[in-house]
């Protein structure tokens, strides 16, 4: 069996982590290295590795990531002054971690595409 990822360690509670939203289809916590102020994953808790990996089984997982997000920036108050979706895939996309989840940043205005920089 493969290794659990560092995202499966804290779904099962191993790995401590700040989590902000929990249910049968992903768990939500406060990224480790925050890039804005307020930096949220959103982590399926399927450990799928990538996009490329993504089955039409998986849709309803993965459209509830959307769901999760809307509800998260409502809860942070930025649901109308705006925030920033992403999700990075493989290597050259800048994905670290092998398993799916989606960035939530918010929190002032945020540069162009691309992550944007704390400062
Ligand atoms: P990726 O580059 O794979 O899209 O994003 C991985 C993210 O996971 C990074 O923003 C990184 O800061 C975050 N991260 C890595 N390890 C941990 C950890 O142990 N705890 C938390 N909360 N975040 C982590």
């Amino acid at each position: 069996m493969a290794e659990p990822t560092i995202f499966e360690r804290i779904i099962d509670g191993s790995i401590p982590s700040e989590i902000v939203y929990k249910d049968d289809l992903v768990t939500a916590f406060k990224d480790i290295a925050p890039k804005a102020e307020h930096h949220i994953l959103i982590v399926t808790n399927k450990p799928i590795p990538t996009v490329s990996d993504v089955e039409p089984c998986d849709e309803v997982m993965l459209g509830h990531l959307f769901v999760v997000a809307k509800k998260i920036a409502t809860d942070l108050g930025v649901a109308q002054s705006g925030y920033r979706l992403i999700v990075n895939c493989g290597p050259d996309g800048g994905q670290e971690v092998p398993h799916i989840h989606m960035h939530l940043l918010a929190g002032g205005k945020l540069g162009g595409l691309g992550f944007p920089s704390k400062d």
